[in-house]
């Protein structure tokens, strides 16, 4: 059994279309016995809402199968080895809900007086304010331990142009504070680490999929992992040169890897 780590937007789908060949290979694979799981950098939707596009796309997932960086979030402060009983969130309503579902009270920024959380969770917020930003400060400030979802500094949204991702948000709340948070969200390793705990699955016999270089094949390399590049989403291989992480394989499809020796896969060197 191999465990399988896929990205979605740029391999899964675009947008709302299917990525000709994924669904066909994820079939194929689960098929084979091999454990198919899915990580994404956004943070802004409940993991709920992702299971239903991958099954609008003709990949059925369960929730178990999937992180989001919120949900890994959540999943990395509840194991800390002294979790955090209460958050101020500077971020969307389902990163609250998933800091809430792991047992974790998110604080109302309305209450008087002024409650000094455990923890502050920094993320794309688009209800981000000055006074939101000044009470993140006060807490960090105070003591509480500073976490970013993501750093994702834009992301491609509304009318074909891009617009200002988590990274800026938490920026924002670092400089106010002095203080450099923790990212749980590719390029960094907490995604994929706290997904593959949870699942109980063999690191060692797992390999990375994704669109992008400087996320999902940064993050592979600093899990070790070996990695496949797929040229279906933001990556093209000209710009494989002067990017610091390398893919271990390059495929123009999904369907390529079918056909592909993944022992092989496994075992090179990343
Ligand atoms: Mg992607």
């Amino acid at each position: 059994m191999i465990t399988f780590l896929f990205d979605l937007d740029g391999v899964i789908y675009r947008d709302r279309e299917p990525v000709p060949g994924a669904a066909d290979t994820i079939a194929a694979f689960r098929a084979a016995g091999h454990q198919i799981l899915f990580a994404t950098n956004n943070a802004t939707k409940l993991r709920a809402e992702f299971i239903e596009r991958l099954r609008d796309v003709g990949v059925p997932a369960t929730i178990e199968e999937l992180a989001t960086s919120a949900s890994a979030t959540a999943e990395y402060l509840r194991t800390l080895e002294s979790p955090p009983a209460t958050a101020l969130v500077v971020g969307s309503d389902a990163l609250a809900l998933e800091l809430t579902d792991a047992g974790i009270r998110v604080i109302d920024l309305q209450a008087v007086p002024v409650e000094q959380p455990d923890c502050v969770v920094a993320s794309l917020d688009r209800q981000f304010t000055y006074e939101k930003l000044a009470r993140a400060q006060l807490a960090v400030l105070g003591g509480a331990m500073l976490v970013a979802t993501n750093r994702d500094p834009q992301f491609p949204g509304a009318h074909g142009r891009l617009w200002p991702g988590a990274g800026s948000i938490v920026a924002a709340v670092e400089t106010a504070s002095r203080k450099t948070a923790v990212a749980i969200g590719k390029p960094g390793p907490l995604l994929y680490k706290t997904l593959l705990e949870a699942t109980g699955a063999n690191q060692k016999r797992t390999i990375v999929v994704g669109d992008n270089l400087e996320t999902d094949i940064a993050a592979a390399a600093a899990m070790n992992l070996p990695s496949v590049l797929v040229l279906t989403g933001i990556s093209q291989r000209e710009d494989i040169p002067a990017s610091a992480a390398k893919p271990t394989l390059v495929v123009d499809t999904l369907t390529d890897l079918l056909t592909y020796d993944l022992e092989r896969l496994l075992s090179s060197k990343t």
